[in-house]
């Protein structure tokens, strides 16, 4: 079961997403755009090489995965509280937990353990939420979203 869940994560994601398998999901407070799709795997906001057109510093033809972000956090399709998560502040990816199932870290807390000297005021939010909340809501879109891909507004696709 611990193999098949990252597996059926991976199948339900990739193709919506772009999942990367990061293990430690925030598409709820992404605007559903997934942040390590950004060349330089940022997750708390463009680069400030943004270009006047919108591209990618790093990879022009693609439009940065922020602006990309803002825009669809306030798409109808997400619920109030995930558009007011876009400006929380998310702690450092844990390389660790690459290629888990970002459901399985949510439900057991390994997604909210945050490296040592870590303080950001996100984690005291996080906390506060219920995760199996947050897991529902995040298996719940996903599977809406595959059940009927022609209600994703267009461009939704990373
Ligand atoms: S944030 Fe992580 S788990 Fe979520 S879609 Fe992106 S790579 Fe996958």
């Amino acid at each position: 079961m611990k193999r098949l869940i990252p597996l059926f994560e991976h199948v339900v994601k990739k193709p919506v997403w772009d999942c990367r398998m990061c293990g430690q999901c925030v598409l709820h407070s992404t605007g559903m755009t997934c942040p390590m799709t950004c060349p330089k795997t940022l997750r708390n906001g463009p680069c400030g090489g943004v270009r006047e057109d919108g591209g990618c510093e790093v990879k022009p033809e693609m439009t940065c995965v922020w602006l990309k972000a803002e825009r669809r956090s306030h798409s109808s399709i997400n619920p109030k509280r995930w558009e007011a998560e876009l400006n929380h502040l998310r702690p450092p990816v844990n390389n660790q937990l690459k290629g888990t199932s970002s459901w399985i870290n949510l439900v057991t807390g390994a997604d909210r353990r945050a490296p040592a000297g870590w303080s950001g005021e996100a984690l005291d939010e996080v906390h506060d939420t219920d995760a199996a909340d947050h897991a529902l809501a995040t298996i719940g879109t996903a599977l809406v979203e595959i059940d009927d891909p022609a209600s994703l507004p267009e461009g939704f696709h990373a």
